[in-house]
Formats: structure tokens, C-alpha cells, sequence
């Protein structure tokens, strides 16, 4: 057996910065690589997690199956993000550059590899080139077409090194990295990048590649706002190329870098939390807000409060992404970056099958059946908030600042709405919802919106 985790940065505030990775996750869990031609795909489940929201990077690892696990940051350049703070936050012990191979440590009995970000594959160059083409009119011929490959971080090296690929190729005429404007750039400082924008194009027509993980973060309106104006050639905008189809080959090339792996054992302290929720979800059970019932051999899980309302009332999922999409909002429309805030909007059912009850229940609860059954069996390891605030860096090592006292007024406030019970902050949980608790869930360790809230409450303060 062998798993495969797509990391993605996430976001507190926006649902649209996991489109990325929630795309190729749901593309590889499809029939990807089985046609002729096409990488084969030899992963047996495909996870999501994200730095800045859940499913967290420190509870992801314990929620895959199986004992060898291909981890991809689905980033498009080598950064501090993905040489430091993704491998530190996986616990993987490793900083700096990741070589081509990928760099692989046994964490808690499991074998798991990190690879290289997305970007950097040579195969994003074909990604591109179908991003260009699929932007023209039907029937343009490219070799008449100067591609720009707009990006927000020069100097990486790597958008320009998948340029330099395309050009000796020969399938366009030209091939340039351009830089997105500055944010909030004048109508002069616009008007400048247009005129260099048009510079560099030599051809009658040129289509611009985001080379962009998501649409997601505001570079669409910042691009939008840069283009409407005059002194511009006639100028095709294709998609991000981190949302194209094509990626989900490219990584499964990328997963396939470290060589010809062995298959994995089925990991099997989270075999026997599967096994205890699965009777949970037979005999028909609470978890959190979720009501699970037994439904003729599938099981539906549905809002508690919605208990007794009529199918007919309510929106019915039938896949774990489905029911995630639906769930990633409140009432109100907001991004739940947490997943236990009691914030679980309502009107909905999912109907789903024993083998997709575990996905979807990790897209709606992560890390929850694991980590309860821990607890409940006295083995969840729980990490103080000094422990965690002494390893971050960058912009987060001001929480190293912070007073208890400030600590306990940001939780207070950041924790209010959630189910989770704060075991790294020494409260107590006696029993889970495996013992019949809708609301026992642990929290073995502060999440990323609380380090960010503190963060910020130790920032305001040395203003
Ligand atoms: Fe919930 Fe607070 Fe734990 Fe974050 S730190 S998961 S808000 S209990």
C-alpha cells in the first residue's frame, strides 16, 4: 500500500488558495494513469494538507494508511516555505535544498519521502505549452505567437528555465518571463510595464501563462487592472498553469523521482481507529456537530441539528469532495480554516460508501478519528505551546515573545468556537465521542490561525 499527501499553502481567510491541491488530489483519486501512455498512478489514496489550514501538516501524517508515504509541496518554486518551514512543520528533521530524489526519514514507523515542489519538474513545461495553445483561438498556429510566462517572483530560476525549455522546443516564436506589476501601481507605473510588456512581444499576437499555483490571492484583479489600458499587442490570458489538468501527471513523475519503491504495510494503529469509527458508524453515532446513521449499507452523515428533517429539504452530497466543497463555508459564506469551529453550516446530507466514509470524513473532521482513538488509548502525543512557539521563524517567531497571559487571551478567543479540547494547554478531555461525547475531540497542539492570531497580538504590542 502506498499513500500520496499534496501539500498546499492554504489560507485563513480564502477557500480559493487549496483549489490547487484539491484538484490534482481529486484528479489522482480518479482514473488518472490508467490510459495508455500516461504515468501510471501506484498510489493507493491521495490526502490533502496545507500550512494554513486544516487538514494541518502536523496532523496530516497521521491520518494517511498506509507505512510509505510520497509527500509533494504542490508549490511552484523552491522557497523558505518549502525547504524549511514545510519540512520542519512535517517533522521531517531536514532543511535547505531538496535534491532530485526527494529526502526520506521513518517518522513514527512510517517511511516518508518529500519531494522537490511541483514547479521545478521539467514536465510543467509541457503544462504550459497546453495552458498557451488551449488559450488561442482554434486553429491559431503558435509558431506565430510570442508566449509570456508572467510570474511574481522573479528570479527563482525556474519559470525561467521552463522558457528556455519551450524556446528550443521552437513550437512558439518567442518565449519571455514577464513580472506581474506591483500591487497598487500608478497609471504611470502601469503604463510603463504595458510599454514593457509590448516590448517584448515581436509577433502579431502573444498569449500570456500565469505561472501561478491558484486564481485564488488577487493577482487576477492586479492583472485584470494592469492590462485595461492602452499599447498592448493583441493578447490572449490563459489559466493559472497550477490548476491545468496536466499537473497530476507531473506529479505523479515527480512522486516516481525517488526510484522504484517498495509498497508499503497497512499502518496499523490507524487501521484499528478506522475499524472502531466504522462500528461507530453502524450502530449510528455523533461526531462534533455530524449525525452518522447507517443507510442500506452506505452511511449518511447529515448536521445534528437537521436530525428528522426530510432528505428532500436538504442538499445531498454523494463524494467526500462534494461534501468538503460544501462544508469549506459557515452560513454566512466565510472560509472555515478550522474544521472543529463549530461553524458547520446546515441543510446538507452526505450519502456516502464504506470506502469513501474515511475521506470524507477526513475532509470534514482532520485527523479526528485518529487522534481521538489515541487519546482515548492513552498514545496521542500532545506538544505545549512552548514547544511549538520555540520552533517557528520568519515572521511567526514573534509568538516566542508572548506572555502566558497573552497566550490564554488570544485561545480564548481563537479556540471559543471550536469543539477541540486544548490538551497542549494542559486542559483535561476524560472521554471522546467514541465513548459517546459528540464534542470530546483533543487538540494535541496549537493550530496555525492561533499562532497567526498570537503572532499578531505580540506584534500590536510592540507597535
Ligand atoms: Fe481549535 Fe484552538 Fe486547537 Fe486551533 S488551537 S484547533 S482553534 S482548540
Amino acid at each position: 500500500m502506498r499513500s500520496l499527501v499534496l501539500i498546499g499553502h492554504g489560507s485563513h481567510h480564502h477557500g480559493d488558495s487549496a483549489s490547487a491541491v484539491q484538484q490534482a488530489a481529486e484528479r489522482l483519486r480518479g482514473p488518472v494513469g490508467t490510459a495508455p501512455g500516461r504515468v501510471q498512478n501506484c498510489f493507493d489514496e491521495v490526502l490533502e494538507g496545507y500550512w494554513q489550514q486544516e487538514p494541518g501538516l502536523r496532523q496530516v501524517l497521521r491520518t494517511v494508511a498506509s507505512s510509505n508515504v510520497t509527500v509533494i509541496p504542490l508549490f511552484l518554486a523552491e522557497s523558505y516555505l518549502t525547504e524549511t518551514v514545510l519540512p520542519r512543520e512535517l517533522g521531517l528533521g531536514h532543511q535547505g535544498p531538496v535534491p532530485p530524489g526527494g529526502v526520506a526519514r521513518v517518522l513514527g514507523g512510517r517511511r516518508v519521502r518529500y519531494t522537490r515542489p511541483l514547479g521545478v519538474h521539467p514536465g510543467m513545461a509541457d503544462v504550459i505549452a497546453a495552458r498557451a495553445t488551449e488559450a488561442l483561438p482554434t486553429g491559431t498556429d503558435p509558431g506565430g505567437v510570442t508566449l509570456l510566462l508572467l510570474t511574481a517572483r522573479p528570479g527563482t530560476g525556474t519559470p525561467e528555465a521552463h522558457a528556455r525549455a519551450l524556446s528550443e522546443r521552437g513550437l512558439f516564436a518567442d518565449v519571455k518571463v514577464v513580472t506581474l506589476t506591483e500591487p497598487g501601481a500608478t497609471e504611470a507605473g502601469l503604463s510603463e510595464w504595458r510599454a514593457h510588456l509590448a516590448a517584448q512581444v515581436g509577433t502579431e499576437a502573444a498569449v500570456l501563462v500565469p505561472f501561478f499555483a491558484h486564481a485564488g490571492g488577487g493577482w487576477q484583479a492586479q492583472l485584470a487592472q494592469a492590462l485595461a489600458g492602452p499599447g498592448l499587442p493583441r493578447l490572449h490570458v490563459s489559466g493559472p498553469v497550477g490548476t491545468h489538468p496536466g499537473v497530476a501527471d507531473v506529479l505523479l513523475q515527480l512522486a516516481g523521482e525517488g526510484g522504484q519503491e517498495e509498497r508499503g504495510d497497512v499502518d496499523q494503529p490507524h487501521a484499528e481507529a478506522w475499524a472502531a469509527l466504522r462500528e461507530l458508524a453502524e450502530r449510528g453515532g455523533r461526531l462534533g456537530e455530524v449525525l452518522l446513521t447507517p443507510h442500506g449499507g452506505l452511511f449518511e452523515l447529515r448536521h445534528m441539528l437537521d436530525e428528522g428533517r426530510a432528505a428532500a429539504d436538504l442538499r445531498t452530497f454523494v463524494s467526500p469532495e462534494g461534501l468538503r466543497d460544501f462544508t469549506d463555508r459557515d452560513e454566512a459564506g466565510r472560509h472555515r480554516p478550522v474544521r472543529t469551529w463549530r461553524t458547520l453550516p446546515r441543510g446538507w446530507r452526505a450519502v456516502l460508501g464504506p470506502a469513501d466514509l474515511r475521506l470524507g470524513l477526513h475532509l470534514l473532521y482532520p485527523a479526528v478519528v485518529e487522534e481521538s482513538y489515541a487519546h482515548a488509548h492513552h498514545n496521542l502525543h500532545c506538544t505545549p505551546w512552548a514547544s511549538t512557539a520555540r520552533r517557528q521563524t520568519g515572521a511567526l517567531a514573534k509568538v516566542q515573545r508572548a506572555t502566558p497571559d497573552q497566550v490564554d487571551t488570544v485561545a480564548a478567543q481563537v479556540c471559543a468556537p471550536c469543539l477541540r479540547t486544548r490538551l497542549w494547554a494542559g486542559e483535561v478531555l476524560g472521554q471522546t465521542f467514541f465513548s459517546g461525547v459528540p464534542g470530546g475531540l483533543p487538540c494535541a497542539e496549537a493550530c496555525s490561525v492561533l499562532l497567526a492570531a498570537v503572532r499578531d497580538e505580540v506584534g500590536a504590542g510592540t507597535a
